[in-house]
């Protein structure tokens, strides 16, 4: 069992107190924990770290009723029914994929999500406001970008999850000058069109572009992966410059991923059909 005395261990062990800690995990590989998901963000937040999550919720999500831009990773003859749940930033609407940790954080007194129709986030600790400044709907990763710019001491720790469950991939692309995909999602009862990163299910082909920034660690049973924010991001941005095709999903026909690997979202329209 997990107890907060090793977290605190964990914290100081890795340097990680008083950093920015970018947490993507599955709860279970810790093997349980003493007192739930909450000593986990108890841990960090007393080790005063700011926790950045992502807090996604795609139920909302809709679709023009006619085509849109052009390389959106997306057949609009083959648009689906969408149930379209109207999205009102409710602590119970993240996608259970998310993890136990986000949830929980959701619901966490010092915890404030980020405003985004589909991509929010969930940060708790002294730089949280910073870190939401200039976010937006066309704007999903900027609490990356802020992290990035900052400068000031940050990491990306995944424990028990690999590099397919880690966000901050999607920013690199982006960095690397690739154009994200556009949505449309409903908010507060209103269709706006919201930006969404592409198919992550081959960022495990960009292992060995960042091991040799990892550091491994243990976290109960977890395998933990820690990575310095600023340099995995350079050096992934680097490897998709290099090789757009690095990040391709082990399925040849998916859309996601062939408009992603040809540089993403056109801002030309296709015909209305
Ligand atoms: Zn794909």
């Amino acid at each position: 069992m997990l107890t907060s005395d090793q977290i605190n261990e964990f914290i100081q062990t890795n340097n990680l107190n008083s950093s920015v800690v970018c947490l993507h995990s599955a709860y279970k590989s810790f093997g349980g924990v003493d007192g739930g998901p909450e000593t986990i963000i108890d841990g960090f937040l007393g080790n005063d770290c700011t926790m950045v999550c992502p807090a996604f919720f795609y139920e909302s999500r809709t679709f023009p009723p006619t085509a849109n831009y052009q390389n959106n990773g997306v057949d609009y003859a083959k648009v689906p029914e969408m149930r379209c749940v109207n999205y009102q930033e409710n602590t119970e609407q993240i996608e259970a994929c998310m993890g136990a940790i986000p949830r929980a954080l959701l619901k966490h007194q010092r915890a404030v999500r980020s405003k985004h129709a589909g991509g929010s986030f969930i940060v708790a600790g002294d730089r949280a406001i910073d870190l939401l400044e200039s976010q937006s709907h066309l704007n999903v990763y900027s609490i990356y970008k802020n992290i990035y710019q900052s400068g000031k001491d940050a990491y990306i720790v995944l424990a028990g999850v690999d590099l397919t469950a880690c966000t901050p991939v999607h920013f690199a692309e982006e960095l690397a000058g690739r154009k994200l995909f556009r949505r449309w999602s409903v908010f507060h009862g209103q269709i706006v069109e919201i930006e969404e990163g592409s198919c992550s299910e081959g960022f495990g082909n960009l292992n060995e572009q960042v091991s040799h920034l990892e550091t491994v660690a243990k976290l109960g049973d977890s395998k933990v992966k820690i990575y310095k924010f600023r340099p995995f991001i350079d050096a992934l941005a680097a490897a998709i410059k290099t090789q757009p095709d690095i990040t391709h999903c082990a399925d040849p026909s998916c859309i996601r991923c062939q408009d992603m690997v040809a540089g993403g979202r056109s801002d030309l329209r296709v015909a209305s059909r």
